[in-house]
């Protein structure tokens, strides 16, 4: 049996047809519960759709009007419908070359991991650089014996891999796995005797003997990853095509890309022009490329007012690490690591100078800061760049994850409107530990503060930092409702009081991801006039008991009035 009845619908003697007063439909969704996220008509049964725009909202025997002979009608027996999805901040094409690389996201031990380098290495050319990523060490149902620095060390991956050179990419994207091969190519072998470890903006981890144990914390990743040979155009395709399959099946229907340069640009300009979008594209510009900044700057802002596909409109800033790594930066030191602050990734002036560039521009700044300290700086510096120009209105700057900020600073985003985009899943799977690194007072007083930052009067938009975590929806809306684990512990949830109401869930993966691209009006809500984006779901996601919300299924994915996925029966 299919899951829905798609039919045209040919005029049939119970039901009256289109009367001359409806203009009729090209498309028509009836007896849905469909949650609108319009606050002043919050449940409708049905919808018609014109030329990719809601032409009408309301009953199934009222949006029956609408049908004519050329509607296609979808019958969605009762399955809950929601405005389609806003992912806010990922990254495209990472999500693309997971799929063409070793993906570890879902290994469970260290011995898992090596277990798959020694199977690409069988198929490798000797000399083939085997590269993977989604590896996290704090996931694993069990350690190595060997640990340095909170890490595992690269004896078992050389036994495994000699000859061809490793590098395997941290789940956060703050550090990276090299095998000896690897460090080698790059002449990090033996560092005895010399400066242990530090490099500008990063560490290369050594054993108590001083060698390298193939753990490369944040800019150290460079040094090797630099040797890895550079993806071709024909290989960025076929990871882009894969990324929107990924985002259609999962009932995306907008995406904030977290920072590329002018190649993803012109990819996606590309499959654009070739009606190959099966999605629509907000993209932050890497802002450690000062050239590609420079060149925005002139040209100004990308907004594609007419089909609402991709716009470049927003510079994403990298100012601190992440927790796992230890490398968010903080105003007091790690609580597992006495002394040490973590640090930034940048110099903060240079959220001031791109701040002060981008707005007489027109471009939004988006910040990513994870620690107390990185969060209260950036703060500093979009208010330093405000008072620049006292006339620069709705500038709607964000901080990205936001996930660890100082009590005194949670009110100054409601007050400087400056948007948290936030991932609710990263509490899921990094809460367990997070509170290792934080101590239990930080953790309540300012981690992953859903609660605190909307009653500042901030806006949250929600997503999954995808390839860090599956790009998956459903999982990221049950850590926003429930605080618990994906295991669906504790009982509660963790600080249960900052849990976002399943109405606040939705809306932070809609309407405030529509604003935080500056879509409200366009995208958003389910309302006459504006895009008929929709993600279908078999359970009722809104209702449903939280312990089954992780059971549900997207089965349908509608963009601009097209049906871009369906679930296969
Ligand atoms: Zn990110």
């Amino acid at each position: 049996m299919r899951y829905f009845y798609i039919f045209l619908f040919t005029c049939l003697i119970s039901i009256s047809c289109s009367s001359n007063k409806s203009e009729p439909a090209d498309l028509v969704f009836l007896n849905g519960t469909i949650y609108t996220v319009d606050e002043s008509n919050p449940q409708v049964e049905a919808v018609a759709v014109k030329n990719g725009i809601i032409l009408a909202v309301g009953s199934s025997e009222e949006i029956g009007e609408y049908i004519s002979d050329q509607t296609e009608v979808v019958d969605l027996l009762g399955m809950t419908m929601t405005p389609g999805l806003i992912e806010s901040h990922a990254h495209l094409m990472g999500i693309g070359y997971n799929k063409l690389e070793l993906d570890l996201m879902y290994v469970k031990t260290y011995d898992e991991l090596v277990e798959k380098v020694a199977e690409a290495v069988a198929k490798a050319e000797p000399g083939d650089w085997i590269t993977g990523r989604g590896w996290h060490q704090d996931k694993w149902i069990e350690k190595p014996e060997k640990m340095v620095k909170g890490f595992q060390t690269n004896d078992q991956l050389n036994e495994v891999s000699p000859d061809n050179p490793v590098f395997l990419r941290h789940a956060s994207g703050h550090a990276t796995f090299a095998n000896s091969k690897a460090l080698e190519l790059a002449g990090i072998s033996n560092l005895k005797g010399e400066r242990p470890g530090e490099v500008e903006g990063g560490e290369i981890i050594l054993d108590e003997l001083g060698n390298p144990t193939g753990v490369l914390t944040e800019r150290a990743s460079g040094i090797v990853g630099k040797l890895v040979p550079q993806e071709t155009p024909e290989r960025a395709a076929q990871a882009l095509t894969l990324a929107l399959k990924e985002l259609a099946e999962k009932g995306i229907t907008s995406f904030h890309d977290a920072g590329s340069g002018q190649e993803t640009i012109d990819l996606l300009l590309k499959f654009k022009n070739e009606g190959k979008l099966t999605s629509r594209h907000y993209m932050m510009l890497a802002g450690s490329d000062p050239e590609l900044l420079e060149n925005w700057y002139k040209r100004g802002p990308m907004i594609d007012s007419v089909d609402h596909l991709f716009s470049v409109r927003s510079i994403k800033l990298f100012c601190d690490g992440a927790l796992g790594s230890r490398g968010a930066w903080l105003l007091e030191e790690y609580t597992d690591r006495p002394g040490h602050f973590g640090h930034e990734t940048l110099p903060m002036e240079v959220v001031g100078q791109v701040s002060e560039k981008a707005i007489p521009a027109g471009f939004q700044v988006n910040s990513h800061a994870i620690g107390d300290r990185a969060n209260r700086e950036v703060l500093d510096e979009y208010e330093a760049a405000f008072e620049k120009y006292p006339d620069a209105k709705d500038l709607r700057f964000r901080i990205e994850h936001a996930q660890h900020i100082d009590p005194e600073d949670i009110p100054r985003f409601g007050e400087m409107g400056v948007i948290a985009a936030m991932q609710a899943i990263h509490l899921s799977s990094d809460r367990p530990w997070a509170i290792d690194r934080l101590g239990e007072k930080r953790i309540v007083d300012g981690a992953y503060v859903w609660q605190k930052l909307m009653q500042s009067g901030a806006v949250v938009a929600n997503g999954t930092d995808a390839p860090v975590e599956p790009v998956d929806p459903i999982p990221s809306f049950f850590a926003s409702v429930s605080r618990q684990t994906l295991e669906g512990t504790p009982d509660g949830g963790y600080e249960a009081s900052q849990k976002m109401t399943r109405e606040e869930a939705l809306k932070s993966y809609t309407l405030d991801g529509a604003y935080a691209e500056f879509e409200e009006d366009f995208k958003g809500s389910i309302e006459v006039g504006k895009a008929a984006d929709f993600t279908v779901f078999d359970k009722n996601i809104m209702e449903i008991p939280e312990s089954e919300i992780l059971n549900s299924k997207v089965m349908m994915t509608i963009v601009g009035g097209k049906i871009v996925y369906e679930k296969p029966e």
